[in-house]
Protein backbone atom coordinates (compact mmCIF):
# COMPACT_ATOMS: atom_id res chain seq x y z
CA UNK A 1 0.00 0.00 0.00
CA UNK A 2 1.25 3.36 -0.97
CA UNK A 3 1.98 5.92 1.75
CA UNK A 4 -0.82 8.54 0.42
CA UNK A 5 -3.50 5.47 0.30
CA UNK A 6 -2.67 4.48 4.31
CA UNK A 7 -3.44 8.20 5.03
CA UNK A 8 -6.31 8.08 3.13
CA UNK A 9 -7.34 4.69 4.79
CA UNK A 10 -6.12 6.17 8.39
CA UNK A 11 -8.51 9.22 8.07
CA UNK A 12 -11.26 7.05 7.38
CA UNK A 13 -10.59 5.30 10.32
CA UNK A 14 -10.33 8.20 12.20
CA UNK A 15 -13.87 9.67 10.76
CA UNK A 16 -15.72 6.69 11.45
CA UNK A 17 -14.79 6.63 15.08
CA UNK A 18 -15.17 10.39 15.71
CA UNK A 19 -18.74 10.10 14.16
CA UNK A 20 -20.13 7.90 17.21
CA UNK A 21 -18.09 10.11 19.60
CA UNK A 22 -19.56 13.33 18.19
CA UNK A 23 -23.13 11.78 18.26
CA UNK A 24 -22.52 10.70 22.17
CA UNK A 25 -21.29 14.02 23.23
CA UNK A 26 -24.21 15.76 21.64
CA UNK A 27 -26.81 13.52 23.32
CA UNK A 28 -24.99 14.65 26.60
CA UNK A 29 -24.80 17.94 25.70
CA UNK A 30 -28.04 18.27 24.13
CA UNK A 31 -30.28 15.61 25.31
CA UNK A 32 -33.63 16.77 24.50
CA UNK A 33 -32.26 18.23 20.71
CA UNK A 34 -30.86 14.96 20.32
CA UNK A 35 -34.47 13.09 21.34
CA UNK A 36 -36.19 15.55 19.22
CA UNK A 37 -34.00 14.45 16.01
CA UNK A 38 -34.40 10.89 16.92
CA UNK A 39 -38.16 10.90 17.42
CA UNK A 40 -39.39 8.53 14.89
CA UNK A 41 -37.33 5.68 16.71
CA UNK A 42 -38.81 6.60 19.75
CA UNK A 43 -42.03 4.70 21.23
CA UNK A 44 -44.36 7.93 20.22
CA UNK A 45 -47.26 7.44 17.79
CA UNK A 46 -46.89 9.79 14.72
CA UNK A 47 -50.03 11.32 12.41
CA UNK A 48 -47.68 13.44 9.22
CA UNK A 49 -45.64 15.62 10.93
CA UNK A 50 -47.11 15.84 14.84
CA UNK A 51 -45.85 13.55 16.71
CA UNK A 52 -47.42 12.19 20.23
CA UNK A 53 -47.50 10.05 23.81
CA UNK A 54 -49.38 6.77 22.78
CA UNK A 55 -51.86 7.33 26.01
CA UNK A 56 -53.35 10.93 24.46
CA UNK A 57 -56.32 11.15 24.25
CA UNK A 58 -58.31 11.46 20.53
CA UNK A 59 -60.28 14.72 21.81
CA UNK A 60 -56.62 16.13 22.93
CA UNK A 61 -55.46 15.15 19.50
CA UNK A 62 -58.79 17.25 17.89
CA UNK A 63 -57.91 20.48 19.66
CA UNK A 64 -54.39 20.08 19.26
CA UNK A 65 -54.46 20.01 15.41
CA UNK A 66 -56.82 22.53 15.63
CA UNK A 67 -54.79 24.67 17.26
CA UNK A 68 -52.00 23.89 14.89
CA UNK A 69 -54.24 24.56 12.23
CA UNK A 70 -55.12 28.01 13.47
CA UNK A 71 -51.57 29.24 14.51
CA UNK A 72 -50.10 28.45 11.35
CA UNK A 73 -53.12 30.51 9.52
CA UNK A 74 -51.87 33.44 12.15
CA UNK A 75 -48.39 33.65 11.16
CA UNK A 76 -48.78 32.61 7.25
CA UNK A 77 -50.76 36.02 7.79
CA UNK A 78 -47.89 38.26 9.86
CA UNK A 79 -45.31 36.97 7.53
CA UNK A 80 -46.81 37.38 4.54
CA UNK A 81 -46.85 33.42 3.71
CA UNK A 82 -45.68 30.41 6.22
CA UNK A 83 -42.29 28.77 5.00
CA UNK A 84 -41.06 26.66 8.26
CA UNK A 85 -42.51 23.13 8.19
CA UNK A 86 -41.56 22.47 11.72
CA UNK A 87 -42.05 18.79 13.54
CA UNK A 88 -44.53 19.30 16.39
CA UNK A 89 -44.22 16.98 19.39
CA UNK A 90 -46.97 16.74 22.15
CA UNK A 91 -45.96 15.39 25.34
CA UNK A 92 -48.60 14.45 27.20
CA UNK A 93 -47.28 14.13 30.43
CA UNK A 94 -44.35 16.31 32.57
CA UNK A 95 -41.61 13.46 32.75
CA UNK A 96 -41.97 13.30 29.03
CA UNK A 97 -41.56 17.08 28.67
CA UNK A 98 -38.36 16.92 29.62
CA UNK A 99 -36.84 14.37 27.91
CA UNK A 100 -38.15 16.84 24.55
CA UNK A 101 -38.79 20.41 25.86
CA UNK A 102 -36.71 21.36 28.44
CA UNK A 103 -35.94 20.80 32.90
CA UNK A 104 -37.64 24.07 33.36
CA UNK A 105 -40.99 22.98 32.31
CA UNK A 106 -42.28 25.70 29.88
CA UNK A 107 -45.72 25.11 28.27
CA UNK A 108 -43.90 24.65 25.48
CA UNK A 109 -40.50 25.23 23.30
CA UNK A 110 -38.67 25.04 19.73
CA UNK A 111 -35.62 23.02 19.04
CA UNK A 112 -33.67 24.03 16.06
CA UNK A 113 -31.28 21.84 15.05
CA UNK A 114 -31.21 19.99 11.74
CA UNK A 115 -34.69 21.19 11.37
CA UNK A 116 -37.23 22.64 14.06
CA UNK A 117 -39.16 20.72 16.67
CA UNK A 118 -41.95 22.65 18.47
CA UNK A 119 -42.34 20.63 21.70
CA UNK A 120 -45.75 21.11 23.66
CA UNK A 121 -47.01 20.18 26.38
CA UNK A 122 -50.67 19.81 28.30
CA UNK A 123 -50.38 23.80 29.41
CA UNK A 124 -48.99 24.68 25.68
CA UNK A 125 -52.53 23.37 24.21
CA UNK A 126 -53.04 27.26 23.89
CA UNK A 127 -53.12 29.17 20.31
CA UNK A 128 -51.29 32.21 21.43
CA UNK A 129 -48.13 30.11 22.93
CA UNK A 130 -48.17 27.81 19.36
CA UNK A 131 -48.66 30.37 17.31
CA UNK A 132 -45.47 32.34 19.35
CA UNK A 133 -43.07 29.28 18.98
CA UNK A 134 -44.38 29.01 15.35
CA UNK A 135 -43.19 32.60 14.78
CA UNK A 136 -39.21 31.37 16.31
CA UNK A 137 -39.51 28.39 13.51
CA UNK A 138 -40.37 30.88 10.63
CA UNK A 139 -37.47 33.31 11.91
CA UNK A 140 -35.37 30.03 11.87
CA UNK A 141 -36.23 28.46 8.02
CA UNK A 142 -35.57 32.28 6.90
CA UNK A 143 -32.05 32.31 8.41
CA UNK A 144 -30.68 28.86 9.61
CA UNK A 145 -28.90 27.16 12.24
CA UNK A 146 -26.09 29.64 12.53
CA UNK A 147 -27.73 32.59 12.24
CA UNK A 148 -30.24 32.34 14.35
CA UNK A 149 -27.82 30.66 17.14
CA UNK A 150 -24.92 33.83 16.66
CA UNK A 151 -26.28 37.08 14.67
CA UNK A 152 -30.31 37.06 16.30
CA UNK A 153 -30.03 38.50 19.78
CA UNK A 154 -32.65 36.48 21.99
CA UNK A 155 -34.38 39.80 22.89
CA UNK A 156 -35.15 40.14 19.55
CA UNK A 157 -36.08 36.06 18.88
CA UNK A 158 -38.51 36.61 21.73
CA UNK A 159 -39.92 40.06 21.03
CA UNK A 160 -40.92 38.51 17.17
CA UNK A 161 -42.37 35.47 18.57
CA UNK A 162 -44.44 37.83 20.81
CA UNK A 163 -45.95 39.57 17.97
CA UNK A 164 -48.16 36.53 17.55
CA UNK A 165 -48.78 36.31 21.03
CA UNK A 166 -51.65 37.64 22.18
CA UNK A 167 -52.12 36.68 25.40
CA UNK A 168 -53.48 39.17 27.45
CA UNK A 169 -50.90 39.22 30.44
CA UNK A 170 -47.93 40.32 27.95
CA UNK A 171 -50.57 43.01 26.16
CA UNK A 172 -49.29 46.74 26.26
CA UNK A 173 -51.71 47.66 28.46
CA UNK A 174 -50.17 45.72 30.77
CA UNK A 175 -46.54 46.42 30.36
CA UNK A 176 -48.09 50.21 30.55
CA UNK A 177 -49.34 50.06 33.83
CA UNK A 178 -46.21 47.58 35.34
CA UNK A 179 -43.83 50.08 33.62
CA UNK A 180 -44.81 53.00 34.76
CA UNK A 181 -46.32 54.43 31.39
CA UNK A 182 -43.11 52.69 29.86
CA UNK A 183 -40.68 54.97 31.66
CA UNK A 184 -39.24 52.19 33.92
CA UNK A 185 -38.84 49.37 31.42
CA UNK A 186 -36.09 46.45 31.49
CA UNK A 187 -33.37 46.93 29.37
CA UNK A 188 -33.97 43.99 27.66
CA UNK A 189 -31.77 44.36 24.28
CA UNK A 190 -28.54 43.59 26.92
CA UNK A 191 -30.22 40.10 26.31
CA UNK A 192 -28.35 39.04 23.09
CA UNK A 193 -27.70 35.58 23.96
CA UNK A 194 -30.06 32.84 26.09
CA UNK A 195 -29.10 32.85 29.72
CA UNK A 196 -30.14 35.76 31.63
CA UNK A 197 -33.50 36.77 29.61
CA UNK A 198 -35.06 33.33 31.44
CA UNK A 199 -33.86 34.12 34.28
CA UNK A 200 -35.05 35.86 37.83
CA UNK A 201 -38.57 36.17 39.47
CA UNK A 202 -41.04 34.77 37.12
CA UNK A 203 -42.61 38.80 37.28
CA UNK A 204 -38.95 39.33 35.79
CA UNK A 205 -39.34 36.93 33.30
CA UNK A 206 -43.10 37.79 32.45
CA UNK A 207 -41.72 41.91 32.34
CA UNK A 208 -38.70 40.78 29.81
CA UNK A 209 -41.14 39.11 27.36
CA UNK A 210 -43.60 42.46 27.54
CA UNK A 211 -40.61 44.54 26.87
CA UNK A 212 -38.83 42.64 24.13
CA UNK A 213 -42.51 42.64 22.39
CA UNK A 214 -42.69 46.32 23.26
CA UNK A 215 -39.66 47.07 21.48
CA UNK A 216 -40.13 44.93 18.29
CA UNK A 217 -43.85 45.98 17.88
CA UNK A 218 -42.14 50.00 18.36
CA UNK A 219 -39.93 48.37 15.46
CA UNK A 220 -42.21 46.15 13.05
CA UNK A 221 -43.29 46.33 9.77
CA UNK A 222 -43.61 43.77 7.17
CA UNK A 223 -41.31 45.52 5.09
CA UNK A 224 -38.69 46.26 7.67
CA UNK A 225 -38.60 42.51 8.85
CA UNK A 226 -38.29 41.36 5.12
CA UNK A 227 -35.94 43.83 4.76
CA UNK A 228 -33.51 42.88 8.06
CA UNK A 229 -33.89 39.35 6.56
CA UNK A 230 -32.53 39.58 3.27
CA UNK A 231 -29.69 41.91 5.14
CA UNK A 232 -28.53 38.94 7.66
CA UNK A 233 -28.66 36.68 4.54
CA UNK A 234 -26.47 39.26 2.64
CA UNK A 235 -24.10 39.25 5.37
CA UNK A 236 -24.70 42.25 7.59
CA UNK A 237 -24.34 42.46 11.60
CA UNK A 238 -27.81 42.26 13.25
CA UNK A 239 -26.70 45.70 14.56
CA UNK A 240 -26.20 46.90 11.16
CA UNK A 241 -29.18 45.42 9.95
CA UNK A 242 -31.74 46.43 12.64
CA UNK A 243 -30.69 49.89 12.28
ZN1 LIG B 1 -40.24 32.14 22.68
Amino acid sequence: MTKFKKIILRSFLVFLILIPIAAVAHFIIFPQESRCILIDYSGFKKEGRLYFSANTSPAKMDTLKLLIAQASFRVAGFWGKKNGDPKFIYCDSEEDFKKYGNERLDPATTQYKLGTYIVISNEGLDLDIIAHELSHAELYERLGFFKMMFTIPRWFDEGLAMQNDYRNYYSEDTLKVRSDNFRNLPDVKKFTTGGGFNEGSQEQVMLNYMAAKHAVNNWYSREKLDKLIADLNGGKSFEEAFK
